[in-house]
């Protein structure tokens, strides 16, 4: 299926618009309230019976710092320069260092445009790092801030922010931002797929071909189209292709229109796709601080990284450079029955049978934890730096071990954090860093400002917010 039609080829235009927006979650409810706040006149089409998207799924988390109202109000030190030396250390390689210090400098104002939107957020802070607050608490750790090595590297400061409701996040705050969408009159079209880019033989692009009840209709966008229709974890065989690592998740984070048709037709019209192999990957098992006492184990009996770090953190480093292939071991002292679900696959009184039951290379096991207790009970990690507090020795027989395999079905959850390459503004990209004239993505369509290490919690909601209002503004300002 071609997603580029020629102007040429169409004979009339069924309606016309100034900015045109494909895809109605956190990216594209940005876009659009932006872009209506600066006089254009704008058009939504979602493919869904409503818009929400997988954002509406979600946690709800969004990553800002800075000194905002909450970090202030809940005693936490922080600045943009702070966050912006965390976010570049932990984002790095690849990390985009315009977006990154675009992002630290605005997060404050982002905070309060959120708050202007009607989302409201509780000054508080909660103590658990990594998922959501079960609270409706707002501030939490979601990056490993606190944890080595990046609490050498800045100050550390919980940056997730989650909207004042005790549920999840996701649904509520989509419910808010849609509701201020519908407040502000700007029209939404759902059940309405973007089907094809209409693109002029000179290359600019000139407004979308979407599919309603069967029947293909025209609509011409006089200042731009925005793409904001989600990343591509749905498609299989785009994730074969471009991310066969992340591809072996059990469990994909999206929904069917996260199926990367807005990354292809961005393609087609000339824009580049860039970091596309890269994932959020997260392990369950990480996240009460409870389970940061125990120890992650790789196929060869060793530990690979701090536990009390961000579990995405792990989740990346354990699918990427372990295959997936990873062991929790604790002790009767740690364990906690029913825990996110936690099922010992082996159970045994010393390391040495537990060892040859579970299968590790001899001696392995039995080493790797002679360190670790000996480290424990002096306070030090010698190896990765886990903080004092989750740093116990694992010495109450009987000790579990909980089968983290991806292969064997453990829950491992991701979602692609690769897209088509954008500016600061929005602007889709060539591979000379050339615009497609009035072409922008937003969202999961564009690749995230961070590199290689996902910046944590609340980034993507974070990046789809922030970088699609000024691909909102940068579209209405064109004439
Ligand atoms: C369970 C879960 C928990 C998560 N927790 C967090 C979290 O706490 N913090 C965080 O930052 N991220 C989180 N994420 C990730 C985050 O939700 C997504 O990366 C983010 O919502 C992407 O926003 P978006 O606007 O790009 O895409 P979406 O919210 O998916 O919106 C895209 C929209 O485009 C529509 N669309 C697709 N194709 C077309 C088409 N051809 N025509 C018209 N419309 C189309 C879709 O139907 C959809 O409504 C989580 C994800 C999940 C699933």
């Amino acid at each position: 299926m071609t997603s580029i039609r020629r102007l040429r080829e169409i004979p009339r235009f069924d309606r016309e618009v100034d900015v045109l927006v494909m895809g109605l979650g956190m990216a594209g409810a940005s876009v659009a309230l932006e872009a209506k706040a600066a006089g254009a006149d704008v058009l939504v089409v979602e493919r869904g019976g409503a818009g929400g998207g997988a954002s509406a799924l979600s946690g709800g988390l969004i990553y800002m710092g800075g000194g905002t109202p909450v970090q202030k109000a809940a005693g936490f030190e922080d600045s943009e320069e702070n966050m912006f030396k965390f976010l570049m250390a932990v984002s790095s390689p690849g990390a985009d260092e315009e977006k990154i210090r675009a992002y630290c400098e605005g997060s404050v104002e982002h905070f309060h445009w959120f708050e202007k939107q009607g989302v409201p957020f509780k000054r508080s802070f909660y103590d658990e790092p990594g998922l959501e607050p079960r609270t409706d608490d707002c501030l939490v750790y979601t990056s490993g801030e606190d944890c080595a090595p990046w609490n050498t590297i800045a100050v550390p400061a919980p940056r997730g922010h989650k909207a004042q409701v005790v549920q999840k996040g996701g649904p509520y705050l989509m419910k808010l931002m849609l509701e201020a969408v519908g407040r502000e009159g700007i029209p939404v079209q759902t059940d309405t797929r973007g089907e094809a880019l209409v693109v002029g033989d000179d290359g600019v692009v000139a407004g979308l071909v979407v599919k309603c009840a069967g029947q293909e209709h025209a609509i011409r966008a006089r200042r731009g189209v925005v793409l904001a229709a989600g990343g591509f974890i749905m498609n299989h065989e785009m994730c074969r292709q471009h991310a066969p690592v992340l591809d072996k998740v059990t469990d994909r984070n999206g929904t069917p229109g996260d199926d990367g048709f807005g990354i292809r037709v961005g393609q087609a019209a000339g824009g580049t796709a860039i970091r596309m192999h890269l994932g959020e990957v997260a392990l369950p098992y990480t996240i009460p601080n409870q389970l940061a006492k125990g120890v992650y184990l790789n196929t060869k009996g060793r530990r690979f990284i701090n536990e009390d770090t961000y579990h995405g953190h792990i989740g990346i480093a354990g699918l990427y450079h372990e295959q997936g292939e990873l062991y929790l071991l604790l002790d009767d002292a740690t364990f906690r029955r029913g825990l996110v679900g936690l099922q010992p696959g082996w159970v045994a009184e010393t390391f040495e049978e537990l060892e040859v039951e579970a299968g590790f290379p001899q001696g392995s096991l039995v080493a790797t934890m002679a360190t670790y207790n000996r480290d424990a009970a002096a306070g030090v990690d010698t190896l990765f730096g886990k903080r004092r507090e989750r740093l116990v020795p694992l010495v109450t027989p009987p000790y579990a071990l909980v089968d983290c395999r991806v292969s064997q079905g453990a829950i491992w959850s991701g979602f692609t954090i690769g897209g088509l390459r954008t500016s600061v503004d929005g602007e889709v990209l060539d591979f000379d860093g050339q615009t497609i004239p009035r072409l922008f993505a937003a969202g999961r369509t564009a690749a995230i400002f961070s590199g290689h290490g996902y910046a944590g919690s609340g980034a993507s909601l974070g990046d789809a917010s922030f970088f699609g209002r000024r691909a909102g503004r940068a579209v209405a300002r064109l004439s």
